[in-house]
C-alpha cells in the first residue's frame, strides 16, 4: 500500500526522502539469453516513480492489466547522498543501504510494447510494481560486488544470483546512470535480475535473501 518511509532492518523510517526508482535492464547475461534478449553494449535503463513503491511486507496485489505478472528480484540500492557525473571510485561511498526489491513487470504488455518500440511504463511503472524491502546499512556489506541474492516461491528456489555476475558491476553502474539522470539521497536503484525469471499467482508465498542472511518474506495478495 503506502509507501511513507525507507526503513531499517529494525523497521524504523530512515531520513531520507522517498525518490525516484532508477532500473537497469539486461545486466545479467543469462537473464538476457533466457528472455531471448541481446546482451546489451550499453546499460539499458528506466525508471518507476515513487508511486511504485510499496513496503515488501505487505501483500501486494498483482495488476489487473495483463495477463502475466512476472517477478524480478534485485539487489536494491539506498542513494544517501547525490551523485552527478560520478566517478566510478566515488559511488560506493554514496550508497547508504543495500536491500531487495521485485521489479514486478507485466510480461504480455511488456512483449507488446518491445515489439511496438515504445517505452515500457505500463509494464513495468504502474501502482505498487516495486515492493522493496527494509536497507541493512552499508556499512555491514562487506563487498556489494559479491552479493548473493534468492528468491523462493512457495519453497521453491527460482532465483539464485550474485553480483558478482552482473554485467555492468554495481560502481560503474552508479556512475553510468549519474552520467544523465543525478541521483538523489533517497533514490534507489534496482541492478537487475539474474536468471530465473517467471510469473507470479495471486497467493503466492515469497521468501527473499540477501547475503545468505538476510531473509525478507513476501506474499501476493489473494
Ligand atoms: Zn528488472
Amino acid at each position: 500500500m503506502a509507501y511513507p518511509s525507507h526503513q531499517n532492518l529494525q523497521q524504523q523510517a530512515l531520513a531520507y526522502p522517498v525518490g525516484k526508482v532508477v532500473c537497469v535492464g539486461r545486466n545479467y547475461a543469462a537473464h538476457a539469453r533466457e528472455l531471448n534478449n541481446p546482451v546489451p553494449a550499453q546499460p539499458l535503463l528506466f525508471m518507476k516513480p515513487s508511486t511504485a513503491l510499496t513496503d515488501l511486507s505487505q501483500p501486494f496485489p498483482l495488476p489487473n492489466h495483463g495477463a502475466r505478472c512476472g517477478y524480478e528480484l534485485e539487489v536494491a540500492l539506498l542513494i544517501g547522498q547525490t551523485l552527478t557525473r560520478a566517478d566510478a571510485s566515488q559511488t560506493l561511498a554514496a550508497v547508504a543501504g543495500y536491500g531487495l526489491a521485485l521489479d514486478l513487470t507485466v510480461r504480455d504488455v511488456q512483449d507488446q510494447l518491445k515489439a511496438q518500440g515504445h517505452p515500457w511504463e505500463l509494464a513495468k511503472a504502474f501502482d505498487q510494481s516495486c515492493p522493496l524491502s527494509p536497507f541493512v546499512e552499508a556499512s555491514a556489506i562487506q563487498d556489494p560486488t559479491q552479493l548473493r541474492l534468492q528468491l523462493q516461491i512457495n519453497d521453491t528456489v527460482r532465483q539464485d544470483g550474485n553480483t558478482a555476475d552482473m554485467l555492468l558491476p554495481i560502481p560503474e553502474l552508479l556512475a553510468y546512470i549519474s552520467r544523465y539522470f543525478t541521483l538523489q539521497a533517497g533514490d534507489v536503484v534496482l541492478t537487475g535480475t539474474p536468471a530465473g525469471v517467471g510469473d507470479l499467482q495471486p497467493a503466492d508465498q515469497l521468501r527473499l535473501t540477501l547475503a545468505e542472511q538476510y531473509v525478507f518474506t513476501a506474499q501476493v495478495a489473494a
